[in-house]
């Protein structure tokens, strides 16, 4: 009895496992922004004649005095972590907050070429307006040719994403936003986002976002947003 029950229990895992090695999905992680700006300018969709520059560099925090692109990869080194204990393959854009910024295309490349079941893009809000405060999402607006084979499940990403993260910050919810000029959305072969964690212009969030409780809270949300997204269990997220 005790090997039928093997032989059964055998029998019902091995097609699951089998089928999960092959699917082991693959997450971009992009910190948004790097060292230095690039004012270079680059197309903002395959063949078309707007350009833009690659980098305008980010903004920086009004109390901590910290810089977009060092807040970005912090959450995003912790997301990384976070992710891979829970099995997804991670490729980061970058490690390091050391050079010029590569641009939108090189950045999208980078996910097209690994076939991420998600382009995951991380930066901080920046504005003139010291009371500008919440956590958004954005996603690539439908552009037939550009972003029609993407559209679909990058908002259903940046409603997942935005959800998780909000919750875990606890800043005020700014909701979703589609966007027909992002040079790396527009290039986008796979799933895309770029979140806006928050203000580092609005003191309080700054003063906030420089812990590292709350860029572990961050990874935290975007983890469990990340996996709720490709049908894993957020509870992974540890
Ligand atoms: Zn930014």
């Amino acid at each position: 009895m005790a090997r039928l029950v093997f032989v059964l229990v055998a029998a019902a895992l091995l097609p699951v496992s089998a089928a999960g090695a092959q699917q082991k999905p693959v997450v971009v992680i992009d910190p948004g922004h790097d060292l230095r700006a690039n004012g270079e300018t680059e197309p903002i969709g395959p063949g078309s004649s707007t350009r833009k520059i690659k980098d305008g560099g980010g903004t920086s925090g009004v109390v901590s005095g910290r810089r977009e692109a060092e807040l970005n990869l912090r959450v995003g080194l912790r997301l990384r972590a976070l992710l891979e204990r829970a099995g997804v393959t991670v490729v980061m854009t970058r490690t390091r907050t050391a050079a010029t910024s590569m641009g939108n295309i090189a950045r999208a490349r980078i996910a097209n070429r690994a076939d991420a079941a998600l382009f995951l893009r991380i930066h901080a809000d920046g504005s003139t307006d010291a009371t500008a405060r919440g956590t958004h999402t954005l996603y690539p607006a439908l552009r037939r040719g550009w972003t029609d084979d993407v559209y679909a499940e990058s908002k259903r990403a940046a409603r997942v994403v935005q959800g998780s993260l909000q919750g875990a910050l606890g800043f005020a919810d700014r909701g979703l936003h589609e966007r027909s000029d992002f040079t790396g959305f527009n290039w986008a072969d796979v799933p895309v986002i770029l979140v806006e964690m928050g203000f580092m212009t609005n003191p309080t969030e700054d003063r906030l976002l420089a812990t590292s409780a709350y860029q572990r809270r961050a990874a935290l949300g975007l983890c469990r947003g990340t996996l709720r997204f490709i049908g894993r269990p957020a509870g992974s997220c540890n």
